[in-house]
């Protein structure tokens, strides 16, 4: 299929880019012409992902957590390429338990990964978007920021501050030509969803609409339109790409 060119020239970021959804985000991005690097930790997964995009894909060894290494790091793509378009704020890890049998390491990990990790590259970001005068920001959040999640308090905390997060921060860049929104996927087939037990997949297919799982591709589109021109009017949102299951 011929993709539109509507990214060519750009440059931009996708945390956790290995694989899933953040994986599809990517291919997209560098399909329709953009220039992306991709943080994540592990080094292999990362080097196979930039020989399987080919050269507009540049992996970048990067914790989120840490914030000395992100500043570094994404002050150095600024200064190398004159410029950053977008950042996706996709990285992002589970630690599931029971309220009560939750240990604070167990919390601790899922918002430092999930809402502090995206505080981190977005502000790196922001200092240079803001300089340039243009940007656009997309955080991928969760239906269960939305509704929650019983053994999730932990991942829908995070998720739910990320939708916070996004609207504040929308609030103060618009002015200066940043553009901040979030996609909240439902149930997508990656492995993070791949180890759920199969009657708790079927009764998560029976609460969705359109009755299946969605794919990887499905929420890149979405975020793809976000972080284009097409979308040069909408900032603070949410979207859903969940097959309905959440219709506020
Ligand atoms: P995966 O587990 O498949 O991928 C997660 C990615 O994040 C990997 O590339 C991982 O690479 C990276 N990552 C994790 N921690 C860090 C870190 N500290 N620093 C840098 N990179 C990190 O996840 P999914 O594709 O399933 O999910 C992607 C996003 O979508 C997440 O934010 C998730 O919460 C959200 N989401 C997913 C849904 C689903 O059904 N799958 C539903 C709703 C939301 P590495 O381990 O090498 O660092």
């Amino acid at each position: 299929m011929n993709e539109p060119q509507d990214f060519a020239g750009k440059v931009g970021i996708v945390t956790g880019g290995t694989r899933g959804i953040g994986k599809a985000i990517t291919q997209m991005l560098v399909a329709r012409g953009a220039k992306v690097y991709v943080f994540a930790r592990d080094q292999q997964a990362g080097q196979a992902l930039q020989h399987e995009l080919g050269e507009r894909c540049i992996f970048a060894q990067a914790d989120i957590t840490n914030s000395d290494q992100i500043d570094e790091l994404i002050e150095k793509i600024f200064k190398g390429e004159g410029r950053i378009d977008f950042l996706v704020n996709n990285a992002g890890i589970t630690k599931d338990n029971l309220l009560l049998r939750m240990k604070d390491d167990e919390w601790d990990a899922v918002l430092a990964t999930n809402l502090k990790g995206a505080y981190h590259c977005t502000k790196a970001v922001a200092r240079w978007m803001l300089k340039q005068r243009s940007g656009a920001i997309v955080n991928i959040t969760s239906v269960v920021g939305q509704i929650g999640n019983a053994g999730q308090a932990n991942y829908a905390a995070a998720k739910a501050g990320l939708i916070g997060f996004t609207k504040s921060v929308a609030r103060e860049l618009a002015s200066r030509g940043i553009r901040v929104n979030a996609v909240a996927p439902g149930f997508i087939e990656t492995a993070m969803t791949e180890q759920l037990p199969e009657e708790v997949c079927k009764t998560y297919l029976d609460s969705i609409p359109l009755g299946r799982f969605g794919r990887p591709e499905e929420v890149a589109e979405v975020v793809c339109f976000l972080l284009s021109e097409r979308a040069s009017y909408i900032t603070g949102h949410v979207v859903n790409a969940d097959g309905g299951l959440v219709m506020p």
